[in-house]
């Protein structure tokens, strides 16, 4: 556990809905030291792995994604909620609690032997970042990393994931 990243997460109780605890990372993104430490962190994990991609899952796997894009010499690939991509993709629809979600790729993001690390910010059951793996490996892609900022670890994400190299900062084990 990073307890120096740690505090810089807020947690937000009841949001989007009644009994969740939101793990807002807006209270880290804006102290410029937090940012960069956590750039730096998340980029020593990933720097020797010869990564060609790096993938970041919508809307906040994108800040990081892309600022370790940059700091890898690596492209960035978007994977989107439905209907935000516009030209030629592939879908993946995943459980929730309660429903279905789908996420989406472009169908040239990724090319047969593309090096992809993964990233989000939060890992919780580990559906999306499961919906993700399996966009990425249809087009051929290699996924030799997925890191995320937070893992919340009581509920069990890495079990979809198993195989993976999967890196967390923060970990709470508990609610
Ligand atoms: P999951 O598919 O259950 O691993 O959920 C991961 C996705 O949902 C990530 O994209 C997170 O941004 C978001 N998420 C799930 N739980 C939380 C939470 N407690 N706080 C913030 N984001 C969350």
């Amino acid at each position: 556990m990073n307890n120096e990243l740690a505090s810089f997460i807020r947690d937000v109780p009841d949001f989007p809905k009644k009994g969740i605890i939101f793990k807002d990372i807006t209270t880290l993104l804006k102290n410029p030291e937090a940012l960069t430490k956590t750039v730096s962190i998340l980029y020593e994990l990933a720097k020797d792995k010869g990564i060609s991609k790096v993938a970041g899952i919508e809307s906040r796997g994108f800040i990081f994604g892309g600022l370790l894009a940059e700091k890898l010499n690596a492209g960035f690939v978007p994977i989107r909620k439905p209907n935000k991509l516009p030209a030629e993709k592939i879908s993946e629809t995943y459980a929730l609690e309660y429903g279905t979600d789908t996420i989406e790729i472009h169908k040239d993001a990724i090319i047969p032997g593309d090096r992809v690390l993964l990233h989000d910010d939060l890992l919780a059951t580990g559906g999306t970042a499961q919906a993700a793996v399996k966009l990425i490996e249809k087009l051929g892609g290699e996924v030799v990393q997925i890191s995320f900022l937070i893992e919340l670890v009581f509920l069990n994400g890495r079990e979809l994931l198993k195989g993976y190299d999967i890196q967390s900062l923060i970990k709470y084990d508990a609610e």
